[in-house]
């Protein structure tokens, strides 16, 4: 089998099956998540889907993913790596109806038409509603060490722009 899990499934096909599908997916084209976050280093999420049918016929989706993000940090503004290891329940539907018939239980997730799962959008879905509201450091400390590789960070940016730095200048000056 794959390391990577396939693109798309028939989820309903599957579950009859009692299907499970491990592997990883890449974060590469999850371009909602890499606007809430600040990048990864990781390129890749772990997942582990199980599918099965319930005695009610409700066909339900159990697993977790895993990964590591990047965000910014709202105490020091530097960057905190959050992981994430999410765990899912959720009833598979094909309408806005069966959803409303499932709620009271699960939480609903609706597939495409003609019975298509996106895998990768599944778990961009499920990696957003996994963010922390406010990523913090854990540690204060840690924080102040975000803050000196920012500040060592700037100013090595200064000394490599020799051309425009203020001494520059000032020999012009001395010349006149
Ligand atoms: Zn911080």
């Amino acid at each position: 089998m794959s390391r990577f899990l396939p693109h798309q499934v028939d989820p309903f096909q599957f579950a009859e099956q009692e299907g499970r599908l491990q592997g990883l997916t890449s974060l590469k084209n999850m371009s909602r998540l890499s606007e809430a976050t600040a990048g990864t280093d990781e390129h890749e999420v772990f997942a582990d889907l199980r599918f099965s049918i319930q005695a009610s016929g409700i066909c339900v989706l159990y697993g977790r993913v895993e990964t590591q993000l990047r965000m910014i940090c709202q105490r020091c503004l530097g960057l905190v790596t959050v992981e994430i290891n999410r765990g899912l329940e959720l009833a598979l539907v094909r309408s806005e109806a069966e959803a409303a018939l499932v709620q009271d239980k699960y939480e609903a997730y609706q597939v495409e038409k003609n019975d298509t799962l996106l895998i990768p959008d599944l778990i961009e879905e499920e990696l957003l509603l996994a963010l922390p509201f406010v990523p913090m450091h854990a540690h204060r400390a840690q924080c102040e060490q975000a803050m000196l590789q920012i500040l060592k960070r700037n100013s090595g940016e200064q000394f490599s722009e020799n051309d425009k730095n203020p001494f520059a200048v000032l020999k012009d000056l001395k010349l006149n």
